[in-house]
């Protein structure tokens, strides 16, 4: 990379712990570089003690804007001034935008949700789909899945029910879908519940780097022909989970699809820029098969 720095140049942060694995910096600065944009990306590593203090100092420091990822997404919203209407109804931000001292928080998330399923509209419309997992990024699809995609029913699959059924009650009252079943996740009708999905979304970690022999569903049996099977996880991009989605014919998404292209809605908002999408997909692709 060959980014200068001028008096001009504008930081934009990353606050989460831990940080080391996170593939934003790698995306942003490569972005800037190849837009010309006097921009520079640091991961900042913020413990929860100290969360309220780093986000005062952003705007202290007058710091362009920032993104927030695990465990922040949730607190970070008692210290912002103003929530987009996405991130007021998950209960997340993972974006902000520093305007003149006044924060104001996105959940572009949902942009990658929406780009990485658009393709499968018509399928997801009117039928039934499952998410696998009841933690914030579940919150997004769920959020994004009602908006953008209709679906007639929603499962929620995960290993604390309790956690799904807070969901449950979650979008019942904040967006008025009565459509949301829970399940348990080794629930003895689960194949025959997954088996008429037309949309499959693994939101849990599990298959993640190094771990990359495990998938949430362990049997191949889940899934069936032509089925949409998205994971959440973009390392590696080709998980467990797709790969036993794709032995039985189904049609995967990978997660590197949303990571891009949710990175793609908050560039655009610090700086007003186009974000070069393909490009940036591209040289991801290198990056995480290294
Ligand atoms: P989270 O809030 O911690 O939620 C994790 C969920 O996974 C919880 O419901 C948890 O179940 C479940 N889970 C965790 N370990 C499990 C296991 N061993 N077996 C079964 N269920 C398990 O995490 P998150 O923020 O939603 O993130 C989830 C994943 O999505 C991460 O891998 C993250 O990297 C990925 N993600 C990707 C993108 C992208 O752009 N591609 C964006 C956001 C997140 P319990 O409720 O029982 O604890």
């Amino acid at each position: 990379m060959q980014n200068s720095f001028y008096a001009n140049t504008e930081l934009i942060g990353l606050i989460g712990y831990p940080i080391k694995q996170s593939f934003s910096p790698f995306i942003h600065n490569v972005a800037a570089e190849l837009t010309g944009t006097k921009l520079i990306y640091m991961p900042f590593e913020v413990h929860s003690s100290n969360l309220k203090n780093a986000v005062r100092g952003m705007v202290a420091l007058g710091i362009k804007g920032f993104n927030v990822t695990v465990p922040h997404k949730v607190k970070v919203v008692d210290y912002i001034n103003k929530l987009s209407e996405e991130a007021s109804v998950i209960g997340s931000v993972n974006t902000v935008i520093n305007e003149q001292g006044k924060l104001i928080g996105y959940n572009t998330d949902v942009n990658g949700i929406v780009e990485s399923l658009s393709p499968s509209k018509s399928k997801v419309s009117g039928n039934e789909v499952c998410i696998i997992g009841a933690g914030g990024s579940a919150r997004a699809v769920i959020y994004t899945l009602i908006r953008n995609f209709k679906p007639k029913k929603i499962f929620i699959v995960n290993r604390t029910e309790q956690h799904s059924e807070a969901l449950k009650q979650h979008f019942k009252s904040k967006m008025k879908f009565d459509g949301i079943v829970t399940k348990e996740l080794h629930h003895p009708d689960l194949i025959n519940v997954l088996n008429n999905c037309s949309l499959i979304v693994n939101s849990t970690p599990v298959g993640m780097y190094p771990a990359t022999d495990d998938s949430v569903l362990g049997t191949p049996d889940v899934f069936v022909k032509d089925q949409i099977v998205f994971d959440l996880v973009y390392n590696p991009v080709k998980t467990k989970f797709l790969q036993l989605a794709e032995s039985k014919g189904a049609v995967t998404i990978n997660g590197l699809i949303m990571l891009v292209q949710q990175a793609a809605k908050s560039f655009t908002l610090w700086t007003g820029n186009e974000f070069p999408t393909e490009k940036i997909y591209k040289s991801l692709l290198l990056y995480v098969s290294k």
